[in-house]
């Protein structure tokens, strides 16, 4: 019996890991359940997954959860505050960390997962686009096994070679006979949007991609491509290679989740339907398999399969994630950061959706050559950065 961490289980990720799990219950206990505010989604995955601990970021909402736990005559142990999240993805009896908290906040509950040792499977991309280098020199040094859940990433990982699986994040990729890797994303609902349109893009709009069902943040980012900007990141890292080593391809389709290119002219590409419990199911049982409740690819019904290059114009935050690739750790810690706050204020309607960009670029321009090591600096860079994002919406939007 494998117990999980599930971090975030309230979201979209987190609610998918729910959903296979529950189909392997001799497999797998849940152990710990964390949100940010939703006490009633929460409470609702307690009485069903019977967690020994649950854990909320709002004191007044785990207050409230604990009543209603003690109604309900449950046994599960409430806990309060964002310090919570990291003691229990440290927790000694916890095999797995699902790391799904969005954006930034979840950069220390998953490295806390890290410094303990745990298999730590990862959806929260933000936190090693932030901290890149810090966090792959951890999961080394504490030997955490890091397995990828954005499927992307996860697609790239079961087109790898065995041997390159069990340490990807510090061996060469052309030592493997790999010359590319090669990432596809849908595109986004704005795919063929006039441009002359795009200042125009409302929250509802941006929130409705055509193939996956996501968060706000990250339906946001796939609308922009900062989603494959930061995938790009994280794959750099992820997979120790550089950024001349990722090509970005679009896919409309979502049926191919990315590839891998050898030397020899070989292709490898994993296919699957676009519902992260593949992939989630993937990490849960690796290095095995076990079932998931996707239905298979039925190759009768699929049609077309086509594939095109991102344009510049259309895409301005994908080609700006690149670049702060280029530049190194502080770029993208604060690309990270701005992204975050102009993703909030566009969701808030206080911003146009073509501000996203300017934001993002104003806040790279300023910190494009910051130098960051140490957890601190990368924490204090994210908070500068936010600022400085905040002070742009105020003086120019
Ligand atoms: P979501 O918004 O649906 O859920 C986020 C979860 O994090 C919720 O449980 C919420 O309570 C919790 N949370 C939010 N703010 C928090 C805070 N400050 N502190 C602690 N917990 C907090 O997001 P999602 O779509 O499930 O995405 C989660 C992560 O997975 C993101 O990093 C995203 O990029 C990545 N991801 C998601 C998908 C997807 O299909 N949804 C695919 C690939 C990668
Ligand atoms: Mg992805």
């Amino acid at each position: 019996m494998r117990k999980v961490v599930i971090l975030g289980s309230t979201g979209s990720i987190g609610v998918s890991t729910l959903s296979v799990l529950e189909q392997h219950p001799e497999q797998y206990q849940v152990l710990a359940l964390t949100a940010a505010t939703q006490t009633e989604a929460l409470l609702q995955q307690c009485l069903q997954f019977k967690p020994r601990y649950a854990a909320m970021v709002d004191t007044k909402a785990a207050q409230q959860l604990k009543q209603l736990l003690q109604q309900a005559g449950s046994k599960t142990e409430v806990l309060a505050g964002a310090e919570a999240l990291c003691q229990l993805a440290a927790d000694s009896e916890a095999d797995i960390v699902m790391a799904a908290i969005v954006g930034a906040a979840g950069l220390l509950p998953t490295l806390a997962a890290v410094e303990h040792g745990k298999t730590v499977l990862l959806a929260n991309k933000e936190a090693l686009v932030m901290s890149g280098e810090l966090f792959i020199n951890k999961v080394q040094q504490h030997k955490a096994t890091l397995l990828p859940i954005d499927s992307e990433h996860n697609a790239i990982f079961q087109c790898l070679p065995a041997a390159l699986q069990q340490q990807s994040h510090n061996q060469s990729i052309a030592s493997y006979g790999i010359s590319k890797l090669l990432l596809t994303g849908s595109g986004g609902p704005f795919l063929t949007t006039n441009l002359a349109e795009f200042a125009q893009l409302t929250p509802s709009q941006a929130v409705a991609h055509p193939n996956w069902s996501m968060g706000a943040k990250i339906s946001i980012d796939s609308a922009t491509m900062m989603n494959k900007g930061l995938e790009f990141i994280e794959a750099r890292w992820l997979f120790n290679c550089q950024p001349d080593d990722i090509e970005v391809v679009i896919h409309p389709q979502s049926i191919i989740h990315s590839m891998v290119q050898y030397t020899d002219g070989s292709v490898l590409a994993q296919l699957g339907q676009p519902d992260m419990r593949t992939p989630i199911a993937h990490a849960l049982a690796f290095p095995n398999r076990m079932s998931s409740p996707v239905s298979p690819l039925s190759f009768k019904q699929m049609r077309d399969f086509t594939f095109t290059e991102p344009e510049p114009e259309r895409y301005p935050n994908l080609y700006l994630a690149i670049a702060a690739c280029k530049y190194g750790q502080g770029a993208t810690t604060a690309i990270n950061a701005a992204n975050e706050v102009a993703v909030a204020a566009f969701l808030q309607q206080k911003i146009r959706f073509t501000d996203i960009h300017r934001i993002n670029a104003s806040c790279l321009e300023q910190y494009a050559l910051s130098k960051v090591c140490t957890l601190e600096e990368i924490l204090q860079l994210d908070q500068v950065a936010r600022h400085c994002a905040e002070q742009y919406i105020k003086d120019n939007c």
